[in-house]
């Protein structure tokens, strides 16, 4: 019997090959989901200067000590300040200036009384001209309703790592920072590729035999997750030239994976290993896990190669656990894979690989995750993917698990 090959031995020898990208400059509009380059330190205060977090009064915190609604205090109100404007002057004691939430704090000023608790009715307050003196009915504390300087992000400080997967927030802070184009990692481009006689597109008739190409579809969206550039090339035949020239074709882009998926399973495996022993070297492995024992990998006209199985499941799966990793490390990314434990409803019987069972995940009461297999678990179904919440995973070596055990499941969705 050929030894197989134990997952976590073939997933460390991949990374150990895989290298970084280089970097690219892109507009902060394009960066949703890319990768940063390179740490972001703020070359700036933000705010940049105090300002005032309510509409209302500006004042000195001092002179209003005492008011409250039995002891209204008087202030003269002497400016107003709308947001995006300098205050004319500073505030002098017993003086107010009318601001805006976001305008600057004039000097003289330290807090702020929100409109509510003064007279002014601000509910037409475009309209409403400056009044000679305002009434304050609250006392406030300096620093009251003033947002200072550098209070969000100040000068120096460390905002974004590198290897970040950069979400709309971050996009804002680099905007709030001035920063218009940020270095990122390139996205790696991959190559997909799909044969078999048996293929037809999906846009093309079924006839005798005859099944659609989902895994070029289904790969290229994988691809697009793992922040990567997906690139199907056309569908080829079982013969030795259609196999060559597509292979040619994937080396033509000079991309940075070639993912191929079937002709890699015994009776079919010629095939792929006769073309890629011609532009490449490929080593063929029979790995430890259901579903997808058979896989290639190696390189082909000095790009990294994987060939998956070709059935749906495996092909997916096969490509969850060795290809998004690679994806992730040439982008300088860690495994964002989430695990969680889960407990079995059900008694499950395994052949001693490590398998990976579709599963719909129910929390309790107590917050424990339940697992259920997703009906018919063959590596043809990809209904059993679709309906899948995680990946329930039995370790190598383990034939019998009993209902209630908990078990290690790989999320594919937040439960
Ligand atoms: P093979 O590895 O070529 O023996 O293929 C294994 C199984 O996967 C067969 O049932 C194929 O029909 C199926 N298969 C291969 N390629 C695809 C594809 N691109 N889309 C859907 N099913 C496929
Ligand atoms: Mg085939």
């Amino acid at each position: 019997m050929v030894e197989l090959t134990s997952v976590d031995i073939a997933l460390s020898h991949i990374l150990k090959h895989t290298r970084e990208t280089g970097d690219e400059m892109v507009s902060i509009s394009r960066s949703l989901g890319r990768v940063l380059a390179k740490d972001i330190y703020a070359s700036e205060d933000l705010p940049p200067f105090p300002n005032s977090s309510m509409d209302g009064y500006a004042v000195r915190a001092a002179d209003i000590a005492q008011a409250s609604p039995n002891n209204p205090i008087k202030l003269k109100v002497v400016m107003d300040i709308p947001a995006g404007h300098a205050p004319e002057r500073p505030i002098k004691s017993g003086e107010a200036a009318r601001i805006m939430t976001g305008a600057p704090m004039p000097e003289g000023a330290d807090a702020v009384v929100p409109v509510e608790d003064t007279d002014s009715d601000w509910q037409k307050q475009i309209l409403t001209p400056l009044p000679e003196q305002v009434t304050i009915y609250r006392a406030v504390d300096a620093g009251a309703y003033v947002r200072q300087i550098g209070e969000n992000v100040k000068k120096g400080d460390f905002v974004l790592p590198k290897g970040r997967k950069l979400k709309p927030q971050d996009i804002g802070m680099l905007a709030s920072l001035g920063i218009a184009k940020v270095p990122v990692k390139r996205q790696p481009k991959v190559a997909i590729i799909s044969t078999g006689d048996e293929l037809v597109d999906v846009d093309e008739p079924l006839s005798a035999g005859k099944i659609r190409n989902s895994n070029s579809y289904a790969l290229a969206g994988m691809v697009t997750e793992a922040g990567g550039e997906a690139i199907v090339l056309p569908k080829a035949t079982d013969t030795l030239d259609a196999v060559r020239k597509v292979f040619q074709q994937a080396i033509a882009i000079k991309p940075d994976i070639v993912l191929s998926s079937a002709g890699v399973s015994v009776g079919a495996a010629d095939l792929i290993r006769t073309v890629i022993d011609e532009l490449g070297k490929v080593d063929m492995w029979r790995v430890n896990l259901r579903p997808g024992k058979p896989l290639a990998y190696g390189q082909v006209g000095g790009h990294m190669f994987f060939g998956l199985p070709g059935n749906p499941v495996s092909a997916m799966v096969t490509f969850d656990v060795f290809v998004r990793p690679t994806l992730l490390k040439i982008q300088g990314r860690e495994d964002n894979a989430v695990y969680a434990i889960a407990y079995t409803e059900e008694a499950i019987t395994s052949d001693g690989r490590r398998s990976y069972l579709r599963v719909k995940l129910r929390r309790d009461e107590q917050g424990k995750l339940w697992a259920t297999t997703t009906g018919t678990q063959s590596s043809g179904a990809l209904m059993s993917m679709v309906l899948a919440d995680g990946l329930l995973i039995v370790p190598e070596d383990v034939k019998y698990v009993a209902e209630g055990s908990p078990l290690q499941v790989r999320l594919l969705r937040m439960v």
